[in-house]
């Protein structure tokens, strides 16, 4: 059968009005090989095809369709399974999903993705159903295991479809034993698609355990050969290099000053840190141009990236606000200190370099526990890295720490920097393989050089080896601008009333104390002097006036003076 336009499959109107929505006419070629086989001859399939080449409707629409000739199904039923690797993914695909059920309102669908709690999630399918599910894998074997309140075994009972999208990922971001955990459950009565932009020898594994006899379709790009699809140019050596937390700061400096007749870009992952790390390197690296750029910087910004184009060698310090698009000619050695966002931007940020057939070099610093990234690269990204040993290096960073107990910029920017690198790492696409409770706290706060650690929740309860805060007063580290010293210290000043830690209502509170002890103290003194007419009570007079001149004068404490007076008054009382 030819099929070329989407009127040629005969679908149902739904369907159609759904594509016609989306604006497209004729099928891509994965389409046109796929849908065919899938939805007519009802067979599974393990379909390859690079990234953009139309997978997300050659898996859709079949299952739109079965789905159509199976209906209705009850609300609890599970008709369709489409599992993707990340939450974005996902996201995307169920935004697809949700247009297409615009026009296909029989059928309800839910996103499981994480993020909150499951109960939150078994509440929405108790409430609205979920015939189609979009979910990633982790988060669909939590719903599994957890059995109290929704079976969710039983709900998959009438499973008609099953997708594994972006196949390749999942399996290379570690997901084999989640999936064979969530196949055990599914029942074998089903179809099931297996799409993937590279055939993996791992992917063999899964095929096995989830499709059967499944025809296996390969759409390759016309003009190019599987190699050519890799996305980096050729003339790019590709390198990267295993560091811990606390040398990383340190190989970086060595790395660049070996490298001081070259050009280098340095990516961060966060406008603070290329704030912290550009001023403490251009203490630490005298003789090579520094400049840097980042997307919170408003002023010159322009200005600074047209003379980064001059150089013959330098260094910029950047933010993704340079990884995309920008032309800067001859960069030879672009370096990521933190790893990207996502892998295209690792592309992006390489791109940078070797441009329109001219050689460059790029490197990206990996902490241990970040290795497999380098593997999820080549699988994702087709980007095959090199190994480079890190330089031996000298330890900069009690240098680095020194520095910071003399200047107040250094101590906050540093902490600023790493409060936002956690921030990043706790926001990262990839949190598989990039999860804060992997990160070696300790050594990552040494290699900031801070002196102590900041307040925030990751490191709330938590007992850090590694790491040593300093101890001094930190309120003591001046700022090397005198002008915002000055600034500092006027406000320090102003708040110096308060520097007995008391807040300002308190402090109100003690005054208004204060003037009511004055007030009965003067009462009992006119009562006395009325009364007074034994030795005792002349000495009881002035032990109170004693009392109150020296709390005046600051001698003895309010508490003091509140218990000895009021202590006095109780006696009265008791007397009476
Ligand atoms: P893949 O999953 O293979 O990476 P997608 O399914 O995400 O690719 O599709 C890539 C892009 O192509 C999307 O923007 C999608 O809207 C578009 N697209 C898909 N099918 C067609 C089609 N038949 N005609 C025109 N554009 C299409
Ligand atoms: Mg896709």
């Amino acid at each position: 059968m030819d099929v070329k336009t989407f009127e040629d499959l005969n679908l149902s109107p739904g369907t159609l009005s759904g594509i016609k929505e989306l604006g497209f006419n004729s099928l891509t070629p994965v389409q046109a090989s796929c849908i065919p086989l899938f939805l007519t001859k009802r067979k599974d399939v393990a379909v390859e095809a690079v990234t953009g080449s139309g997978k997300t409707l050659a898996f859709l629409i079949p299952m739109f369709e079965i789905l159509l000739k199976r209906a209705p199904f009850r609300k609890n039923d599970v008709a369709a399974i489409i599992i993707s690797p990340t939450r974005e993914l996902a996201s995307q695909t169920a935004e697809i999903v949700d247009l297409f059920l615009k026009h296909i309102p029989q059928f309800t669908s839910i996103l499981l993705i994480g993020g909150s709690p499951v109960s939150v999630d078994i509440a929405q399918i108790m409430e609205k159903g979920a015939n189609i599910m979009i979910a990633t894998p982790g988060r669909l074997a939590d719903m599994f295991n957890h059995t109290t309140t929704l079976k969710l075994s039983a709900c998959v009972k009438a499973l008609e479809v099953l997708i594994l999208d972006e196949a390749d990922k999942l399996l290379a971001m570690g997901f084999e034993r989640t999936l064979n955990s969530i196949l055990c459950y599914l029942p074998k009565q089903r179809q099931t698609g297996l799409f993937s932009a590279t055939q993996t020898k791992e992917m063999e594994d899964l095929m096995r355990a989830g499709l059967r006899n499944p025809v296996c379709i390969s759409v390759k790009e016309k003009d190019s050969a599987s190699e050519s699809s890799q996305k980096t140019p050729s003339t790019l050596s590709n390198f990267f290099m295993v560091c811990e937390a606390d040398m990383k700061l340190s190989i970086l400096l060595q790395f660049l000053k070996s490298k001081s007749n070259e050009k280098c870009m340095v990516f961060f992952s966060t406008c603070a840190s290329v704030d912290y790390f550009s001023y403490v390197l251009k203490e630490l690296i005298k003789n090579i141009p520094l400049i840097s750029i980042h997307g919170k910087m408003k002023k010159n910004r322009e200005k600074i990236f047209s003379n980064f184009k001059t150089y013959e060698c330098g260094i910029l310090l950047c933010t993704d606000v340079m990884a995309r698009g920008v032309d800067i000619p001859d960069v030879h050695w672009v370096i990521q200190f933190d790893p990207p966002s996502c892998a295209s931007s690792f592309v992006h940020r390489c791109g940078r370099t070797a441009r329109i057939g001219k050689t460059g070099n790029a490197l990206v610093m990996l902490l241990p526990n970040e290795e497999t990234f380098v593997n999820f690269l080549d699988v994702n990204q087709k980007v095959k890295l090199e190994e480079m040993n890190a330089p031996l290096a000298p330890d900069i960073i009690p240098k680095v720490k020194n520095m910071a107990m003399k200047n107040r910029a250094i101590y906050e920017k540093g902490i600023r920097a790493f409060v936002s690198y956690i921030r990043f790492y706790t926001k990262h696409e990839c949190d598989l393989l990039f999860r804060v409770k992997d990160l070696d706290l300790g050594k990552l706060a040494n290699g900031y050089a801070l002196l102590k650690l900041p307040k925030m929740p990751e490191l709330k309860n938590k007992k850090l080896t590694n790491f040593e805060p300093i101890e001094m007063n930190f309120e003591e580290i001046p700022f090397k601008d005198k002008n915002r010293e000055k600034q500092r210290k006027k406000k320090l000043l102003e708040e110096t009333p308060r520097k007995s830690g008391l807040s300002e209502k308190r402090e109100k509170y003690l005054k208004a104390k204060k003037l009511a002890a004055k007030k009965a103290l003067a009462k009992k003194r006119k009562k006395r002097k009325a009364m007074a007419d034994t030795p005792e009570d002349l000495e009881d007079l002035a032990r109170d006036a004693r009392l109150l001149k020296k709390f005046k004068k600051g001698k003895i404490s309010k508490e003091t003076f509140d218990a000895e007076f009021a202590a006095d008054l109780n006696e009265d009382f008791n007397e009476v």
